[in-house]
């Protein structure tokens, strides 16, 4: 099992986990014993075998062995500007997302949003939960909600590449995109909402040097463009 926490990794140290999350699962879900061995990561990208010394309900102290660099990061960074979606369907882009190896979430407030906020607390959670369960080295931010205006001018301004998912016939493939472009310096995906981009954001997109993209030829549900958007930029 690996667990996040909140403290820096070196070979030999000792350290008291005292997150009442981790206690709990640890000494009541999975019932773990002294001498079991977990993963702990600093959120950092370092990690380390940690071998339990005492465990009760409130601290779970570890002697931390072998540790290193996590290798699971992607090669450049992915950032999800995603429009607002109803609460299942943006929590299930926060965890699929994670997965596939985003960075940085921006929920964005689009012209036809029909959802207006995030539960943030749930949601870092399950970015959390997502991070440990697909062997990630960092815990992807989610930033607080931006209006689509913002989120355009945050974009282009990073120097990462800027791409729209936009459902029209003769734009370019994502897919196709990620292979011919240089993405070292990073991608910015947007991906509308249930009701999509208005014409108005997608020409002012385009007019802010973003590429309007194509994921197919038929319409995905957002939160399964989103997925797909990711894992075609990903490496
Ligand atoms: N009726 C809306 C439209 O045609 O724009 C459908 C929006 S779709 C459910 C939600 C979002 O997913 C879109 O705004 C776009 O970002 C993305 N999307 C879905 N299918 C796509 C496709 N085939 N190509 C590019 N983007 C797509």
């Amino acid at each position: 099992m690996r667990f996040f926490i909140d403290q820096p990794i070196s070979g030999g140290a000792k350290i008291v986990i005292t997150d009442a999350g981790i206690c709990h699962q640890l000494a009541r879900v999975l019932r773990y014993t002294i001498g079991d061995t977990i993963i702990v990561l600093d959120g950092k990208g370092s990690e380390g075998e940690a071998v339990i010394q005492s465990i009760t309900k409130n601290a779970v102290t570890v002697k931390i062995g072998a540790c290193g660099k996590n290798t699971n990061e992607s090669e450049y960074t992915v950032t999800l500007y995603q429009s607002v979606l109803k609460k299942d369907k943006m929590e299930w882009v926060f965890e699929k997302c994670t997965e596939i190896g985003v960075a940085r979430f921006v929920p964005v407030l689009s012209e036809h949003s029909v959802k207006q906020g995030v539960n943030f607390i749930r949601a870092r959670k399950i970015a959390q939960e997502a991070a440990e369960q697909s062997r990630r080295g960092i815990i992807p931010e989610i930033n607080e909600i931006s209006s689509f205006e913002s989120a355009v001018k945050e974009a282009k301004e990073s120097g990462a590449v800027c791409v729209l998912a936009h459902n029209i016939g003769e734009a370019e493939h994502l897919r196709d995109f990620a292979r011919t472009h240089d993405l070292s310096g990073g991608v910015n995906v947007f991906v509308g909402p249930e009701g999509g981009f208005s014409d108005a954001e997608v020409a002012y997109a385009s007019q802010n040097g973003f590429h309007i993209v194509s994921l197919g030829k038929r319409t995905l549900r957002a939160e399964t463009a989103a997925i797909t958007a990711c894992f075609s930029v990903v490496r």
